[in-house]
């Protein structure tokens, strides 16, 4: 029905109902153990030091936390945090403008920062490491180099590809840790923290019941979770089990391992179009009808995890056990 539930769950823009459910300190920040060790030591020695923080590289799928954690660090250290993203950033008179509009200390997000135009990334690279940023102003004859000194900032970037950084940039961050898939029970202790949040009467079997469909990911599980509220609230349910989950959940063809209609696609083409693979992304991207960039991004990273699929170095291949998933034969000749 909603093949696309996966994606839309993914957008940030659903602000109405992120932002009461975003945690706002690390206590309430659920999962991801540590990482948040790690945090708490970096974060309590710059502190002690009375010093900003050094610059800091999330990277991981969609969803899992990243902006949460940037929007955490700068409430901990009591500053402000300016947001941008990499694609926004177009010229070198755009880095300019929010680099000095920093106040000292503050925390500059950047997302997709993999996405930063090659030429904007050299000039990040002494405004991170010397706080100045070399401009060039006038073009030909009349151009000269000018050095603004710039406060001290705390550069956070966050990408969904981390090899696509180069490695000078990358090089930069003295902080760089991945956000990992979440478990079911670190997914269901936030699914009954968000029901909670959104006075929904919510029972444990319903609550591990949407935790296991939820692909690994927070902003999934709220966004079913929502879903799932609204669908009982149309049953006049006043609370909710795992069957009411389930019907709630079978109306977005999620199946039980959090396969949404797109997964089932990609699978399907590569069994059904090219004999269960090796076959190349944009290949898969064109028969579906998916940016290859999306299928990398948001869907292959949860397909691979969970075993059904396999990056080789001749393209995609799917595996016995999405064969068998699909209910499909495995055919004899082909490795798993
Ligand atoms: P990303 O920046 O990695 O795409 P976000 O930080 O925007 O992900 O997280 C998406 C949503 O998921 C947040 O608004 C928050 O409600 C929820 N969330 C993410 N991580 C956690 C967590 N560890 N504990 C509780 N809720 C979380």
């Amino acid at each position: 029905m909603n093949e696309n539930f996966i994606q839309s769950s993914l957008r940030k823009d659903d602000t109405t109902f992120e932002v009461p459910l975003r945690p706002i300190s690390l206590d309430q920040f659920v999962g991801q153990e540590n990482l948040k060790e790690r945090l708490f030591i970096y974060i309590g020695a710059a502190k002690k030091r009375s010093d900003s923080l050094g610059h800091m590289l999330f990277s991981g799928p969609p969803g899992l936390g990243k902006t949460t954690l940037a929007n955490i660090i700068a409430k901990t250290m009591n500053t402000n945090m300016v947001v941008t993203s990499g694609p926004v950033i177009e010229k070198a008179g755009d880095l300019a403008g929010v680099l000095t509009s920093l106040k000292d200390g503050d925390v500059l997000f950047i997302d997709e920062i993999h996405r930063l135009n090659k030429t904007i990334e050299e000039y990040l690279y002494p405004a991170m490491e010397d706080f100045t940023l070399d401009l060039l102003i006038d073009s030909g004859p009349n151009a000269r180099g000018v050095s603004v000194k710039l406060n001290k900032f705390t550069l956070i970037g966050a990408t969904t590809r981390s090899g696509l950084l180069s490695s000078p940039l990358r090089s930069r961050f003295s902080f760089n840790a991945r956000l990992d898939y979440y478990n079911p029970n670190d997914l269901k202790q936030i699914i009954l923290r968000s029901a909670k949040i959104l006075k929904v009467e919510l029972e444990n079997d319903g609550a591990i019941s949407i935790a296991n469909r939820s692909r690994g990911t927070p902003r999934i599980a709220n966004n079913l979770l929502k879903w799932v509220r609204d669908f009982a609230q149309m049953e006049n349910k006043q609370s909710i089990d795992a069957k009411t989950v389930n019907a709630a959940l079978k109306l977005l063809s999620i199946d039980e391992l959090g396969l949404d209609e797109m997964d089932k696609k990609i699978i399907n083409v590569i069994i059904d179009h090219y004999s269960g693979g090796p076959v190349g992304i944009n290949t898969i991207g064109v028969a579906i009808g998916e940016e290859p960039n999306t299928l990398q991004e948001v869907y292959e990273p949860y397909l691979i995890m969970k075993g059904f699929l396999k990056r080789t170095s001749r393209g995609r291949e799917v595996t016995k056990f999405a064969y068998e998933h699909m209910g499909k034969k495995f055919p004899i000749i082909q490795e798993s």
